[in-house]
């Protein structure tokens, strides 16, 4: 299956089929070369909101006003969902404006990772993205890690200008308001709103010193996070808390593991390969025979396999199923917000089954 283009303006994949939904070009776009989804269409050339979720169009209006801006942009993402929480679109919204990328939470990373690396790695994504960013800093708001030094950074770039913290929701982006507020400050009652033009959402204002200020935009909502599919009392066995320890699997061909019942993983063809899981510690792995997979997943989902548990069984999409031919070594198959599965030896065709709505994609590993 060839893979829909994504949106020139806002980075969403482009979808044909409904126009309710994000995404949505009608039909004929598609022999376009460059393709944008309906709404930014909407957005850019008649300034008009589509009814459709009021979040994301909010946000694309605020980052269509930030181009009228003249500051620092600070985009946040999270290090566990780095393509989730990416939102590709947004140096085409930020003008020429600088964006300088902190990727946070960096504490549920293993401690054997090397800092330098993930930050190459990250230059290389927001490469890949046509993002081109100032910096690029690692840190975690949670444990106050980096954060001394991303302020200075910050410091040097904002040149004297306003700042704008953006970000999808869930990426921290309070969180390391709140450091910033506390180090920079040193009391918290400073934070005033100001109504953002065009909108019908407030920012968050932090003075600073020179008359400049820190502003805090609204998150954008990621609708292909595993916790949008999951019930909110289970978020908390997905969402790893503390440092991911790595689990390693060698596997013969034919053989799956079950990530507790939110995911499946098949090795389909190849030589006997090595897997490393990177979710949270709280979830359980199970192995089994491919010919067996769907037998147990009837019969234990739920319990022996779970999360969901049986009581929230009802609220987990139907599995989809993607398939991936492993070429190089060391490639991570990303379940978006989940967490993700480095296979380690090239030549390896395997298949991921995950809740409809998941994102599932490969990447160069991270670690
Ligand atoms: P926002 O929606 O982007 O404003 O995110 P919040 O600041 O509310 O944080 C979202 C979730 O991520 C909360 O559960 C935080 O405790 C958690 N979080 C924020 N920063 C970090 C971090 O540096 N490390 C870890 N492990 N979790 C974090």
């Amino acid at each position: 299956m060839t893979e829909m283009p994504t949106c020139i303006g806002c980075g969403v994949r482009i979808q044909t089929e409904n126009p309710e939904e994000p995404g949505y070009a009608p039909p004929k776009t598609l022999e376009k070369e460059q393709i944008i989804c309906q709404r930014c269409f909407r957005l850019k050339h008649y300034n008009e909101i589509q009814p459709v979720r009021l979040t994301d169009d909010d946000f694309l209006r605020i980052l269509n006003g930030l181009s009228e801006h003249d500051g620092l942009i600070v985009k946040i993402v999270d290090i566990f969902d780095f393509n989730g929480s990416f939102i590709p679109g947004i140096h085409r919204f930020v003008g020429n404006n600088p964006v300088l990328l902190v990727a946070n939470k960096s504490d549920l990373l293993p401690k054997s990772v090397k800092r330098e690396k993930v930050i190459r790695w990250l230059k290389r994504a927001c490469r890949d993205f046509g993002l081109f960013p100032v910096d690029v800093k690692l840190v975690s708001a949670h444990k106050g890690y980096g954060m001394d030094e991303v302020i200075e950074t910050i410091e040097q770039y904002r040149d004297g200008k306003d700042v704008f913290v953006v970000g999808c929701t869930n990426v921290g982006k309070s969180t390391f308001i709140n450091q910033i507020i506390k180090r920079v400050t040193g009391e918290g009652n400073l934070i005033t709103t100001s109504h953002f033009p065009g909108t019908t959402l407030d920012m968050i204002e932090i003075p600073l010193d020179d008359g400049k200020a820190i502003y805090d935009t609204p998150g954008i909502i990621n609708h292909h996070q595993m916790a949008h599919h999951i019930h909110e009392s289970e978020l908390k066995y997905i969402t790893p808390k503390k440092e991911i320890k790595p689990k390693v699997y060698q596997l013969n061909s034919n053989q799956t593991l079950f990530i507790g019942g939110l995911a499946r993983f098949d090795f389909l063809k190849g030589n006997r390969n090595s897997f490393t899981i990177y979710v949270s510690n709280d979830l359980p792995i199970h192995r089994t025979k491919l010919e067996k997979a769907d037998a147990l997943y009837e019969e234990h989902k739920g319990e022996l396999l779970s999360p969901p548990s049986k009581e929230y069984l009802e609220y987990l999409p139907e599995f989809v199923r993607h398939e991936f031919s492993i070429k190089e070594g060391k490639t991570d198959i990303v379940i978006s917000g989940l967490g993700w599965i480095t296979v380690q030896q090239p030549n390896a065709v395997v298949a991921c089954h995950a809740p409809k709505g998941v994102e599932v994609f490969i990447r160069p590993s991270l670690i």
